[in-house]
């Protein structure tokens, strides 16, 4: 019978156990918080009432856990013998370092880890477009393919354990700055009487930022910052209007103040003329 651990039941986790129960897989499950576990039980998940039977129940292990900190404190529950021999599909975000950390810290007792940035909120898990950034031991990533592939797609991005941690810190560096700035813009609407709904389809519009995306990547690459089509002088006046506006709406302005900031860096490093991804190189030496 196909089986596997869950640790850590999160909505995460919780999406990802309910994901194997409905793939006809013999699931283990535990978590900090027991109660957590109720659901699952009842939907025919199996628990575990210590770290060490969830451990010793089945080679593939998957961890879903807040960050890597927590991660440390779950392990310790358990004597490191519980380890030798199992596979961990680390599923807990942190940065790059702890992933390559965690590596060679679960090598010394015996157990693999695999490292995994996923790319969808609880409600895409076992949908055929989510996809997980996965990085470590490529024939370990093979040997559990079917059961990975429970989960998300794959997205194998090599060897170093810390890859899938670092594709998924830049995806969520964009995706954290992005979605703080529709906030932030909605806030300035419903300060002024329209509501989130009526702004949307405005929204929408102006957030559907592939067309730039795609313009300036070649030009980073190349370093071509040419000011042909955008300068930052005219970013730097542009985010005057914005910031003013949301004061004179009485929305808090630190959003836009610290974009500003960092047009008006560029313009101190004499990049005035040149276009925005001249930023790229100010931001890089900051
Ligand atoms: P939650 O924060 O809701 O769940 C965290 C889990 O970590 C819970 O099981 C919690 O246990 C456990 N935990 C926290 N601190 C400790 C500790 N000190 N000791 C033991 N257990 C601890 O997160 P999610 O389920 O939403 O996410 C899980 C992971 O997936 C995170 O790394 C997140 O970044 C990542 N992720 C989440 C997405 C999302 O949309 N939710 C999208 C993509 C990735 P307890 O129940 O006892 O508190």
């Amino acid at each position: 019978m196909k089986s596997v651990t869950v640790i850590g039941l999160g909505p995460m986790g919780q999406a990802m156990a309910g994901a194997y129960l409905d793939g006809g897989y013999e699931v283990t499950v535990w978590n900090r918080t027991p109660a957590r576990a109720d659901g699952l039980v009842a939907r025919g998940a199996r628990r575990a009432e210590t770290v060490e039977t969830a451990l010793t129940a089945n080679e593939l292990v998957v961890l879903s856990l807040i960050d890597y900190d927590a991660m440390d404190a779950v392990l310790a529950r358990a004597p490191g013998s519980a380890l030798a021999g199992r596979t961990l599909v680390n599923l807990t975000s942190d940065t790059p370092d702890r992933a390559r950390q965690a590596v060679a810290w679960l090598a010394g007792r015996g157990a693999v880890q695999i490292s995994g940035g996923v790319q969808v909120p609880p409600p895409g898990i076992g949908t055929p477009e989510a996809m997980t950034y996965y990085s470590g031991q490529k024939d370990v990533i093979e040997r559990h393919r079917t059961a990975l592939e429970v989960l998300t797609g794959i997205e194998y991005l090599g060897e170093d354990p810390g890859l899938a941690a670092l594709y998924y810190q830049i995806g969520i560096d964009m995706f954290w700055t992005a979605l703080a700035g529709y906030l932030h813009g909605q806030a300035v609407a419903e300060a002024n009487g329209i509501s989130a709904r009526d702004f949307l389809p405005h929204a929408v519009r102006t957030m559907d930022l592939r067309y730039f995306l795609e313009f300036y990547a070649p030009r980073i690459t190349a370093g071509d910052h040419a000011g042909d089509v955008d300068r930052i002088s005219m970013g730097v006046a542009s985010l005057e209007h914005v910031l003013r506006t949301a004061q004179a709406s009485g929305v808090d302005g630190s959003l836009p103040a610290a974009v500003l900031e960092i047009f008006r860096q560029g313009v101190t490093a004499g990049h005035g003329q040149d276009s925005l991804t001249s930023l790229v190189g100010v931001l890089r030496r900051r």
